[in-house]
């Protein structure tokens, strides 16, 4: 039926490889402009600047577990309900592991992250704690 039409569209620029490869970077492009978009904004939408805010961002297992704008000191725990709680004290300029239920405490020894000193430490904007697999992240905000 469809007979001579085979040919015609086995172009180059159609294989599937390069397909392939569209796709990847595509969805690559994608995830990033999400994580982009999705930054520190949901919270700041509502006010009356549109600067993003400073916050600290928690991880498990590398997946976000919860965001928290800076402001007064609060505490955020995290319980994994398997016997690993990891505890984030966050405060007007960054963050620190307050408590954790780790062997090593590594994550409560890196001190705190904060705005100042985040670009002098060795872990940069991160606290992290191996075995429980909890990271911090502290994400600087948009200067006025
Ligand atoms: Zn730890």
């Amino acid at each position: 039926m469809h007979g001579h039409l085979g040919h015609a569209q086995q172009k180059n620029m159609c294989s599937p490889k390069k397909r392939m490869r569209l796709i990847t970077t595509a969805l690559v492009l994608l995830a990033l402009f999400l994580a982009v978009l999705c930054g520190c904004q949901q919270k700041s939408s509502g006010e009356k600047t549109e600067k993003q805010e400073s916050c600290v961002v928690i991880y498990i297992n590398s997946k976000e577990y919860t965001r928290v704008a800076l402001g007064e000191d609060q505490v955020v725990e995290i319980d994994q309900s398997n016997g690993k709680i990891n505890k984030v004290t966050i405060t007007a300029d960054g963050a620190f592991m307050s408590y954790s239920t780790c062997e090593n405490q590594n994550c409560v020894l890196q001190g705190s992250v904060t705005l100042d000193n985040y670009a002098q430490r060795a872990l940069g904007e991160w606290i992290i704690c191996l075995p429980n697999q909890v990271t911090v992240e502290l994400i600087e905000g948009e200067a006025e």
